[in-house]
């Protein structure tokens, strides 16, 4: 059996509603499809309604940002129940805190040169968890970028002239908040951290792992065959679990398939049992 542990929907940046990642993940032959929106759990009844009798078994998660100076952290949660709870009711404020920074990239952008609204990224989103990619994508129609990629190349992501932080959780803190509501957390694409040499790779692993970090994100989309066999193996030497998904946005990330990632992807379903082992069922 073949699974998706990372996938987003039109409930926070993807461009696909909840109920078609479903059908995407029955047509892909999937076995089960964790449903890992930014900061929300609101797709998840039209996904749960879809995967009803038809033998996918659909895992409710999130995904989370964290606080960490050195690149990007995020944080899958898998088997987090929809609230209230420790961590779910954490994620309005999560969300109010994407509301205020997109206020701040727009009025950047604008005194750059390159007026876009908040209205009109509020409507490419559609509700829901509004983020970046959403900006990117009113850039683009405006003509001020070709395409998503060059959006943050140039402006959006870290280190760019209309990069604006947000309030993010600690990475401890937010570990302990999700196995407290009883969910497995998982390090997401670790080449995102800016990590770049093993010892400080061990020393983070061994700083999450203790405060209760159950897997690691090691078989991604973008990965190289030798990154998700490497991942894979680092992750068993800190006593963590390899994971796996796709990261699918639709048509945010061209060319990246549920499930199949690039085309080469196929996490087995047996670490997605390994996982759920840690899993606390209420
Ligand atoms: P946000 O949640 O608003 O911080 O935006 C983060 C999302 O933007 C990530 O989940 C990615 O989907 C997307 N993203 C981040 N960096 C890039 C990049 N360099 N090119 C395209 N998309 C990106
Ligand atoms: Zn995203
Ligand atoms: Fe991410
Ligand atoms: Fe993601």
């Amino acid at each position: 059996m073949i699974v998706d542990l990372h996938s987003h929907s039109t409930a926070s940046d993807g461009s696909e509603p909840p109920a078609r990642l479903v059908e995407l993940a029955i047509e892909g032959g999937l076995g089960c499809l964790a449903l890992t929106d930014h900061d929300t759990q609101d797709g998840l009844e039209d996904a749960m309604a879809a995967a009803e009798g038809t033998g996918l078994e659909l895992i409710p998660g999130l995904e989370l940002s964290l606080e960490f100076d050195r690149g990007g952290m995020h944080l899958i949660v898998l088997w987090l129940d929809p609230g209230p709870g420790p961590l779910q009711n954490r994620l309005a404020g999560l969300r109010a805190g994407r509301d205020e920074r997109n206020l701040r990239i727009v009025d950047t952008l604008t005194g750059l040169g390159l007026p876009v609204t908040i209205e009109e990224v509020e409507e490419e989103a559609g509700g829901g968890s509004v983020g970046r990619p959403h900006i990117a994508a009113v850039m683009r129609a405006h003509g001020y970028v070709p395409d998503l990629r060059t959006a943050f190349d140039l402006w959006l992501g870290s280190g760019r002239p209309a990069y604006v932080e947000r309030k993010r959780l600690d990475p401890e803190a937010a570990i302990a908040l999700a196995r407290e509501s009883g969910a497995v957390p998982v390090l997401a694409h670790p080449h995102t951290l800016g990590i770049s040499t093993a010892a400080d790779m061990a020393d983070l692993l061994t700083r999450l792992k203790s405060a209760g970090l159950v897997g690691l994100e090691a078989l991604y989309s973008s990965f190289r065959r030798h990154e998700r066999e490497g991942y894979s193996h680092l992750a068993r030497r800190f006593g963590l679990i390899p994971s796996g998904g796709s990261d699918f946005h639709g048509t945010y990330k061209p060319g990246l398939m549920l499930g199949a990632g690039y085309g080469d992807l196929a996490v087995p379903g047996d670490l997605c049992e390994e996982l759920r082992e840690h899993a606390v069922v209420t």
